[in-house]
């Protein structure tokens, strides 16, 4: 078969997971033979990251990590040469090298997916029992402290933040979460409906204090209490860190890539560099559908977007632009939140349900069109309206959709 790549050309794919395995999946579909090298800082087989603030947290039914395929599936069925436990350090797009180890490997075509890593506070390393939540090794240390009658303080009300919130206080966890901002979840979501959500975790029995800036983490060498700027003091057994992700770019300074939050992509992930894409919550792209660039940090982005890499990467045919309706949901207890599009509106309308109760759907205006919508437990009315901002729906078209589905399911 013909291929972008030079015969016996390899790639290069960093960063193993969902991005990762779905670029070395994609570049096999389809039929590139050469050699693939998949290159993974944690020791780990790529493994489903989402359950890790959720069901996983819980000692009692949490059960074990996702992963997604074997080794033996990896490495026979893909052929692929798998480097875990081993971050890439370097890359040269001169010599098309990437430096493992001591090793200088090179590639033909290259794909970046090496995620983002969770923010910390100041102080926080020095003292047992402050964790942020990434990986695999971070959920363990957290579930194993997740004790009944445990005090927990979560800094940052973003989904992560109100995912271990909720999944705490249901293994008898005293919780309170702090968020420096008026309302949670503003970025994500907006504030109007941010506040609409503060309110789910209100009436779990979540404490949630709103505008409360940590001053300091207090403890010798554990932490004891979490001081705010006001002068209050918290006394907490264990705090999670969620204030956000940077992109993982690092080990890429030097290379000559563009970076500016992440890895700088045109529409078809394409970076800087001759033969090296991006892809996941590491890029920064021109989002055709929002009409701007943006960097991600979702799941089904992640997926679609390491896929469309491989493909671009390798496959002679393919120049395939990225243009996706940002999707992500998250688990609240039972319920499921789901947001689609851009939260950037000059409108928002509850359109189903109630927003003070536990079930409802929002839809976001800009201008004539819709532009996202937010639901709490709608997941049919949300992919509906995924499908109507990709084809730059009316704002009064979605609404006679949702009409219309809703008279059709009676
Ligand atoms: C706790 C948690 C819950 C989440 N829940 C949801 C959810 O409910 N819904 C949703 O849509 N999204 C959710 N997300 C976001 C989602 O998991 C991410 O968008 C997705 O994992 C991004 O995939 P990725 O492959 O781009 O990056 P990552 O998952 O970050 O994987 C990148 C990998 O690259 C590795 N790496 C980093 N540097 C190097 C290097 N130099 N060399 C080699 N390897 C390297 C990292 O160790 C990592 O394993 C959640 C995220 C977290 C942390």
């Amino acid at each position: 078969m013909h291929s972008r790549i030079d015969r016996g050309g390899r790639l290069v794919v960093v960063g193993a997971n969902i991005a990762g395995l779905r670029a070395v999946e994609a570049a096999r579909q389809t039929g590139f033979d050469g050699p693939v090298t998949l290159i993974g800082a944690e020791p780990h087989l790529p493994y489903n990251r989402p359950p890790l603030s959720k069901g996983f947290l819980r000692a009692d039914t949490g059960g074990e990590a996702q992963y997604f395929r074997g080794e033996e599936s990896l490495r026979s069925e893909l052929a692929v040469d798998l480097r875990l436990g081993a971050p890439a350090t370097a890359l040269c797009p001169d010599t098309r090298t990437i430096r493992v180890g001591d090793e200088e490997l090179p590639y033909s075509a290259a794909v970046i997916a090496t995620g983002a890593r969770a923010r910390t506070l100041p102080g926080a390393s020095r003292l047992r029992g402050v964790h942020t939540l990434r990986t695999l090794d971070d959920a363990r240390r957290i579930r194993a402290a997740l004790v009944p009658g445990a005090r927990l303080v979560v800094v940052g009300a973003g989904f992560v933040g109100a995912e271990v919130a909720f999944t705490a206080k249901e293994s008898g966890v005293d919780v309170t979460v702090l968020e420096a901002a008026p309302t949670p979840l503003v970025r994500a979501v907006g504030s109007e409906m941010g506040a609409v959500l503060g309110g789910l975790l209100g009436r779990r029995g979540i404490a949630l204090r709103c505008g409360a800036a940590v001053e300091e983490l207090q403890g010798t060498d554990r932490i004891e209490s979490v001081r705010l700027a006001d002068g209050t003091t918290l006394p907490t057994d264990l705090v999670v860190v969620g204030i956000g992700a940077d992109p993982a770019t690092d080990w890429l300074a030097g290379s000559g890539l563009e970076l500016d939050d992440g890895v700088v992509c045109d529409r078809h992930l394409r970076t800087s560099a001759p033969g090296v894409y991006a892809a996941g919550d590491v890029a920064r792209w021109f989002n055709p559908v929002l009409d701007r660039t943006v960097r991600l940090e979702h799941w089904t982005t992640a997926a679609e977007q390491g896929a469309l890499a491989a493909r671009n990467a390798v496959e002679p045919t393919t120049d395939t632009v990225c243009s996706t309706v940002p999707y992500f949901w998250s688990d609240w207890g039972e319920h499921r939140i789901q947001f689609v599009g851009d939260p950037r509106a000059d409108e928002v309308s509850v359109v189903l349900g109630d927003a003070g109760s536990d079930s409802f759907l929002a839809l976001y205006r800009r201008g004539e069109r819709v532009i996202g919508a937010l639901g709490v437990d709608q997941r049919r009315a949300v992919m509906r309206l995924r499908t109507a901002i990709a084809r730059r729906a009316t704002w009064a078209e979605a609404r006679a959709d949702l009409v219309d589905s809703a008279r059709a399911r009676d």
